[in-house]
């Protein structure tokens, strides 16, 4: 059984796609994927020797080697243009991924890449600032709480209008504050414009504990006499006050 998060993750495939997991490790959600033929055929990348001799072990396992195709190798350089309808990132820090994903588009291994399934660890603005970046509209996104963590999960599509449909959700008109365009933008950015639009309790759970985290790093700051220190805490104040007036 899958857990929650992956769940989730694999909730957000459409039907039908050849999908590729990159940063596979045991290939859980492809082999899933086959299992329930939501998907007909998967490719598991992994750059470390251990988690992809792991994967390629669970396909075998599963019966499933002629449907999983397992390959080692740097984020998406496993992968021939053309040859996936999903790319599914998970389980990784934001700046990784984002760099995957650049990395990837320059070596022009998301063309016909329809769809990416992408949960972030951390830094999740860095993700949807690349999204942005590169013309993926950002369709949907989810948050759950699952063993103690937080992960936030989103389902981002190539579209024509994906700029004109980005712009929409990156208005923050809705946000009920006194904020300028340009913070509404990185708020949007930072805890997800999807997210803002329905607020769960776990968002602000997320948010709060982060507060937290900011304060007691001011506090720290707040003691050292380093320029350097000087100028973080006048950033992390900034950060504060925003969330203060989201939360
Ligand atoms: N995707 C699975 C999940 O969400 O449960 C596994 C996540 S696991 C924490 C992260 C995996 O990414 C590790 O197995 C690691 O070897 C792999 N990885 C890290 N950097 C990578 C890269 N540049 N390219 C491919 N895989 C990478």
């Amino acid at each position: 059984k899958l857990s929650r998060r992956l769940q989730l993750i694999a909730d957000f495939v459409t039907a039908g796609s050849r999908i590729a997991d990159i940063g596979s490790d045991h290939a859980m959600l492809p082999v899933y994927l086959l299992q329930i033929d939501k998907c007909p055929s998967a490719i598991a990348g992994e750059l470390n020797r251990g988690p992809y001799e792991a994967a390629r072990k669970q396909g075998a396992d599963a019966g499933l080697s002629s449907r999983l195709t397992v390959r080692q190798g740097d984020g998406l350089s496993v992968l021939e243009p053309g040859e996936a309808d999903t790319v599914t990132i998970a389980g990784m820090g934001g700046s990784l991924m984002s760099d995957i994903l650049e990395a990837g588009y320059k070596a022009g291994k998301l063309v016909g890449v329809k769809e990416l399934v992408l949960q972030p660890n951390v830094g999740e603005e860095l993700v949807r600032a690349w999204l942005l970046e590169r013309s993926w509209y950002l369709a949907k996104e989810c948050i759950i709480e699952e063993d103690g963590k937080i992960y936030e999960i989103m389902h981002a599509v190539r579209s024509a209008e994906a700029d004109a449909l980005n712009a929409q959700l990156y208005n923050g008109d809705f946000l009920p504050l006194m904020l300028s365009k340009e913070t509404e933008y990185s708020v949007l950015k930072k805890m997800g414009p999807h997210l803002l639009r329905d607020p769960q309790p776990i968002l602000f759970k997320k948010w709060r504990h982060e507060l937290e985290k900011l304060e007691r790093i001011c506090k720290q700051l707040s003691g050292s006499d380093l320029p350097e220190s000087a100028r973080k805490l006048e950033q992390f104040k900034a950060e504060i006050n925003v969330l203060e007036e989201v939360l």
